[in-house]
């Protein structure tokens, strides 16, 4: 698999969540041997969920749904599971009532009187047509006194505050990508999704990694953090610099390149800085009574500290006279005390980002065990899970060309 050869390689892949989960299979299907490492006690990554004593299956790092235009991906995934076919729908508590998000043609007909509703659905149909998704901060500059007005609501009642909570800063401090993800939808489709496949794995997340990973050219080890076995890692540079290789042959990984999707800050021991990330806390509660409630997600956009109540039930459609929901309160990543979730894009992050990756790569040439970044963490990048699908997919295909 080294560059322009396809002999039977030795490969330590570091992370266990979609994006390792990937690599690992693929590699293994062309006749490689992996080693893939976790520091948690699960496989799965931030995907992990578990069944909890109702029946009720429970996303442990908050609600996933697999959603995709991607074939190959959905086939690639499809292999391991059956779906169910889920379409999310969510809603907003906004003037006391809950209101389709992102904010749609039928939000402005449940919150506006009809005569103001209607002139304003066909202000934005002439102005921008149907079907549209109008990033808020557009819709803001608009000249239209009717349409300015509307934005205003929308920013004030939908924007706002969610942002503030979910950053802790200040809509205008973040990358348009990010605030671009909060649309105002010229339509009448009440979905969060618009992709051709989306859905819920019938036997969980945790069902398609266990699938995923069983291949007899891979091998999981759970509770291993990588910087406990760096010296471990059998390589021509380590048995000529700590000559450690000799004392652990029973347990030594041998390895011709290493995919990592841990952080790429913390694998270079924070030399240039510490990337920051935001991170969230769940307050799990079972409830006895069958719903909590209308929907999968509901978002509180103007109360309270958490941003949304996840009800699991729904996901996949199940009857129990128990439910179980999670409280989402957005909160700054420290490290050894929470999780890395979603990376702080903005240019001083993405500079910092730059740095970490030019010094990867000046590294790998220089190196005799390549270290190739990957992942949500390794590239410092939101993926959802058919983007890091795709591009461990994308990584194992340049390193074999
Ligand atoms: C709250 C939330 C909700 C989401 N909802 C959706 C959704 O609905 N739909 C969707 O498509 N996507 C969703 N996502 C995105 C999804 O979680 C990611 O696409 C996916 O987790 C990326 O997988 P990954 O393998 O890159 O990273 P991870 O899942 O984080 O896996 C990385 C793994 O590496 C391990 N690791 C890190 N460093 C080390 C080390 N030094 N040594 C050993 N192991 C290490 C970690 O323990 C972890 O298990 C959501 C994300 C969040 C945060």
């Amino acid at each position: 698999m080294k560059k322009g050869g396809n002999a039977e390689q030795s490969i330590l892949i570091v992370g266990c969540g979609i994006s390792g989960a990937t690599a690992a299979r693929v590699l293994a299907e062309e006749g490689h041997r992996v080693t893939i490492i976790d520091q948690r006690t699960h496989i799965g990554g931030n995907c992990y969920d578990h069944w909890d004593e109702n029946g009720i299956c429970v996303h442990d790092y908050g609600t996933h749904i697999f959603h995709t235009d991607n074939r190959k991906v959905w086939d690639f995934i499809s292999r391991f599971t059956k779906w169910y076919p889920f379409q999310h729908k969510v809603r907003g508590l906004i003037d006391g009532q809950l209101v389709p998000i992102p904010f749609n043609l039928n939000s402005i007909h449940q919150v506006f009187p009809a005569k103001l509703a209607q002139r304003l659905e066909d202000k934005l149909l002439e102005k921008f047509g149907y079907n549209i998704k109008v990033p808020i901060l557009k819709l803001r500059e608009t000249d239209d006194e009717d349409l300015r007005f509307l934005a205003e609501y929308i920013y004030k009642n939908i924007f706002s505050f969610y942002t503030q909570k979910q950053w802790d800063l200040n809509p205008e401090d973040l990358d348009p990508a990010v605030t671009g993800r909060v649309p105002v939808y010229i339509s009448k489709d009440n979905r969060y999704f618009q992709n051709r496949y989306q859905g819920i794995p019938l036997s969980g997340y945790t069902a398609i990694f266990e699938k995923m990973l069983n291949h007899p050219n891979i091998t999981v080890r759970l509770n291993t953090k990588y910087e406990d076995i760096r010296h471990m890692i059998n390589t021509v540079e380590n048995s000529q610099t700590t000559g450690k290789v000799g004392q652990m042959a029973s347990d030594a990984i041998t390895v011709d390149f290493i995919l990592y999707s841990g952080s790429i800050d913390e694998y270079h021991a924070y030399v240039l800085g510490e990337l920051p990330y935001r991170s969230e806390s769940f307050d799990f509660i079972t409830f006895g009574r069958e719903y909590f409630q209308s929907e999968a997600v509901i978002n509180y956009p103007n109360n309270y500290t958490f941003t949304r109540i996840v009800e699991y039930k729904h996901f996949l459609g199940t009857v129990s006279d128990k439910t179980v929901v999670s409280y989402e309160y957005p909160e700054p990543f420290v490290r050894g005390k929470n999780e890395r979730y979603y990376p702080i894009v903005n240019d001083t992050n993405q500079l910092l980002y730059n740095q970490y990756k030019a010094k990867a790569d000046t590294d790998r040439v220089n190196s005799k065990v390549p270290v190739y970044f990957f992942g949500r963490l390794g590239d410092y990048k939101y993926y959802d899970m058919d983007k890091a699908v795709e591009r461990a997919m994308a990584l194992v295909e340049e390193i074999a060309a």
